[in-house]
């Protein structure tokens, strides 16, 4: 029997579930996730931070719409607060020095100076020798992404929604105006699909016969290490040329070798030889040393071809709207993207975000 919507949202992690809550309020919607649970992949993954000018000034626009609207999350679906205070120290060896300044000046003032002793003082790990130049970013935060990304399932259901997991997407035609999607033994129908399936996405526009945008999915390896006591709320620290990184997380630290290898869609695992390379840079920095053999794990972060998200109508197939390419920052993104999104599918209902320019995000850009 086929099932008749307003919407179809294929992928349920932080994009989908964010969009899906939004036009649940006005519209049938249907959530569609291949997984026997919401969140196993890119969002389950993430290393939890939010900073306001990671990403670059278009995606920028998106973060701080984001930031203004994780303060108006409402309780009875978040009851706990999503975000915490995470300061970023930024460090740079004689290599990079020269990127830490451009990183400074790029940064709208967000990155202070701050003296290698003041570093210290922060992070007593820090090898003071190592380091010619540090900045600081006190405007950091730490996300609960499982709170963010729960508050979003339960405001959708609450709003009528309907999820459905284990319902992997195999088949997409047309019938008429509206898109007829297969799950094995379901069949629902929309007049409005939205890709939100991550690193998935040009391989569902494919099968939608949609022509794909060029996503490159990359794999990103990150651990948990064992860290000394009373580091629980100290600063994360990053090195300037990005080979590494370190943040406190609830008494033991993460580590990843901010790695970026290009593959294809897959449930990714933890690339070992990376995280050994990431645990040299490290000890470069900070005097500490990894004992137990770390829980690894690792995600993919999908950009598109000029790392900006794509998130609009596509100009050539009526009726497929594209939320997908959201890199390493769909998480800190994803409330602004989804205002985006939920102003372009249904403008009478959802503002525009102030200072956000639809034209940056369209999947036209790629069509010649
Ligand atoms: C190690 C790591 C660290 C990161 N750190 C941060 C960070 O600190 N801050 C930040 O903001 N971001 C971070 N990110 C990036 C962030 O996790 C992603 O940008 C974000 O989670 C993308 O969300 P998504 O919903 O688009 O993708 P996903 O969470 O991958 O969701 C897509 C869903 O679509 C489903 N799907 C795909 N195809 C189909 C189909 N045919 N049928 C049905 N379902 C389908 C998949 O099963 C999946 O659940 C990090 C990522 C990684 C890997």
């Amino acid at each position: 029997m086929t099932e008749t919507y307003d919407v179809i949202v294929i992928g349920a992690g932080i994009a989908g579930a964010s969009l899906a809550a939004a036009l649940a309020g006005t519209r049938k919607v249907i959530l569609l996730e291949r997984e026997e649970r919401p969140g196993m992949h890119s969002t389950g993954r993430s290393a939890a931070m939010f900073h306001l000018t990671y990403g670059g000034p278009k995606v920028q626009p998106l973060s701080a719409a984001a930031l203004r609207l994780f303060g108006t999350l409402d309780p009875a679906f978040w009851p706990t607060p999503v975000l915490s205070p995470r300061s970023m120290i930024m460090i740079a060896g004689q290599d990079g020095a020269k990127a830490l300044a451009d990183n400074m000046a790029s940064s709208s003032g967000a990155l202070e100076p701050l003296s290698v002793s003041e570093a210290q003082a922060l992070f007593p790990l820090l090898r003071a020798e190592a380091v010619v130049a540090t900045a600081i970013d006190t405007s950091g935060q730490d996300i609960d992404v499982d709170a963010l990304h729960q508050g979003y399932l339960r405001q959708f259901a609450a709003r009528g929604g309907t999820l459905v997991c284990r319902a992997e997407v195999q088949r997409v035609t047309r019938n008429g105006e509206n898109w007829q999607v297969d799950c094995g033994a379901q069949t629902f129908e929309a007049p409005l699909l939205v890709n939100a399936a991550g690193a998935w996405g040009d391989a569902l526009a494919t099968l939608a016969g949609v022509p794909a945008i060029g996503l490159a999915p990359k794999l990103r390896t990150a651990a948990l290490i064992d860290a000394p006591e009373g580091s629980t709320r100290w600063p994360m620290m990053i090195d300037s040329l990005e080979t590494f990184y370190v943040k406190p997380d609830a008494g033991r630290f993460i580590l990843s070798p901010a790695d970026e290898t290009d593959v294809a869609p897959h449930d990714a695992a933890a690339d070992d030889y990376a995280l050994a390379e990431g645990a040299e840079r490290m000890s470069r920095f900070i005097d500490w040393e990894i004992r137990r053999k770390p829980s690894a794990w690792a995600g993919l972060r999908t950009f598109s071809p000029d790392r900006v998200p794509v998130i609009g109508h596509d100009p050539g197939c009526p009726g497929f709207f594209w939320l997908v390419g959201q890199g390493g920052f769909g998480v800190q993104s994803a409330p602004g993207a989804a205002a985006l999104a939920a102003h372009l599918i249904d403008p009478e209902v959802h503002d525009l975000p102030p200072r956000i320019e639809p034209s940056t995000y369209t999947p036209a850009r790629f069509r010649a």
